[in-house]
């Protein structure tokens, strides 16, 4: 069984083929290992009957020879990504019951390849938070323990919080996640596996509940870069049901892993050196920059002048498009309703029991910043400001190929410890956000531990649907830093 469990997505794709393991037994393998570690809380909604018959199924197809890209590959959904006839929360109170009649376009992609679902992911309320601790089926604990800490119980990062976990703690082969302002990338780092945010429009937006359309995109958590290649190239596409989504045919991303970085320009931005930025992660970032120039990498230094408004204009942005959103959740449709004397006052009882703190927050943020007399104030001057942040962008790109610079400011920490500080969590999210913004694909690979024995990651970013040299440099990353080490808490 642990053998199983030790085989990342390429190999178990391999032994698949090769007839050396079956589907049904992964598949078991993984279902056992779910229901050992419930107490990480990684997953809402567990699906071991379906995940059994898609297994069967694909057995029978690997048996003919007949192997679909994916086929039998064990994956954990996040519950933000519709999926037909099976409860789909988005973390929160107000879609209770809400079991959607459509698949959305992601995943009915990753079924069409033959992957096995086992169950939906836990996750930040409507995918808002960086340490899933805003769910309302509780938080998702990290199955990494810091040497300095006792037993205290960390956040897996959020708010692709359970696909981290469930990642890292092997109770899924490989996840999906969404990624707003660096979603699938700090969880990534803090869990000590590979998160990749492909290029805006890269993967439809269709039947993923929205937070902030203009930001919101869908990727893969996994072990390793080769695995995040391979299930982008079935995530990806252009999809007719999403006007955003671009019309490009997904390329073979594996075929981008060469290993080879000779001659390649790696960007190093002065503004990531923010004040008060802990001294490892300096260090972390120093040693990556290394490993790129030993490969043979040249690296260059730039300037992406407005990183520093790309947090406050992340927050007045996001919340916006979030209020508007969250607008139809008005108890008439679907999910929750809890009943009122009249209709406004069902209205508000059903969005002030439905919704968490976190979430109001946002709501009344972004109603305030779109409102008549702050429109141009707060949310058309956020609009010019992210323009500039992704000038800043197009002007480095014409002198690099990728990017350098840490995934997030601190390693992980206890479950708790940021909740009465909303502005100490939105600092999270400083190195992630800018590239969000500017619809970049970013890529955070493990490096190293900090002191306390937590993993740190950097991120790579890429030039628009350029996700081929992502990968590119992130395999190099990887290899070099040959992060190896298991959480003490996984199987
Ligand atoms: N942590 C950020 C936020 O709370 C980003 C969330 C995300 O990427 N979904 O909005």
């Amino acid at each position: 069984m642990t053998d199983l469990l030790s085989l990342d997505l390429a190999a178990a794709r391999d032994a698949l083929r090769d007839g050396k393991i079956s589907s049904l037994e992964l598949t078991d393998a993984y279902l056992g290992a779910m229901e050992a570690a419930s107490d990480l809380n990684c997953y809402i909604t567990t699906t071991p009957d379906k995940a059994r018959v898609m297994a069967a199924a694909a057995d029978q197809r690997l048996a003919q020879g007949d192997a679909l890209p994916l086929d039998g590959l064990p994956l954990g959904i996040k519950d933000l990504f519709c999926t037909e006839g099976i409860l789909t929360t988005a973390g929160s109170h107000i879609l209770d019951g809400f079991a959607p009649t459509y698949e959305s376009t992601v995943t009915s992609q990753l079924w069409r390849d033959g992957a096995v679902m086992l169950g939906k992911l836990n996750m930040d309320e409507f995918a808002m938070g960086s340490a899933n601790v805003n769910s309302y089926y509780g938080p998702v604990e990290s199955p990494w323990k810091s040497r300095d800490g006792g037993n205290a119980r960390l956040v897996p990062g959020g708010s692709s919080g359970g696909s981290a976990s469930a990642v890292s703690a092997r109770l899924a082969l490989a996840t999906t996640g969404t990624d707003t302002g660096g979603s699938i990338r700090q969880p990534g780092s803090f869990c000590g596996i590979v998160g990749m945010k492909p290029t805006y429009g890269r993967c439809s937006r269709w039947g993923i509940v929205a937070f902030s359309s203009s930001l919101d995109q869908a990727g893969p958590l996994t072990r390793t870069v080769r695995d995040a290649a391979i299930m982008l190239r079935s995530m990806a596409g252009h999809d007719p049901k999403d006007s955003t989504s671009a019309n490009l045919p997904a390329p073979d991303f594996e075929a981008a892993l060469t290993g080879d970085v000779r001659g390649m320009r790696i960007g190093v931005p002065k503004e990531y050196r923010i004040d008060g930025m802990p001294a490892e992660i300096e260090a972390l970032w120093a040693r990556g920059i290394e490993m790129m120039r030993d490969a043979g990498a040249e690296i260059v230094d730039i300037s992406l002048p407005h990183t520093k408004y790309a947090l406050p204009t992340y927050y007045i942005i996001a919340p916006a498009e979030a209020s508007s959103n969250l607008a139809r959740y008005d108890g008439v449709r679907y999910g929750l309703r809890v009943e009122g004397e009249t209709l406004d006052d069902m209205y508000a009882k059903t969005r002030g029991e439905g919704f968490g703190a976190e979430v109001k927050r946002r709501v009344l943020i972004g109603a305030y910043v779109l409102s008549a007399g702050y429109y141009d104030a707060y949310y058309l001057k956020a609009q010019r400001v992210r323009a500039l942040i992704k000038r800043d962008f197009d002007e480095a790109f014409g002198s690099v190929d990728a990017i350098l610079t840490p995934t997030a400011p601190s390693d992980a920490f206890a479950i708790g410890e940021n909740d009465d500080d909303p502005i100490k969590m939105y600092l999270n999210d400083v190195f992630t956000v800018p590239s969000s913004l500017a619809g970049l694909p970013a890529i955070s690979v493990p490096v190293g531990l900090s002191g306390r024995g937590l993993p740190l990651g950097l991120q790579l970013i890429g030039k628009l649907f350029d996700e081929a040299t992502v990968f590119r440099a992130a395999g190099v990353l990887e290899t070099a830093a040959g992060f190896s080490v298991r959480p003490a808490g996984g199987q």
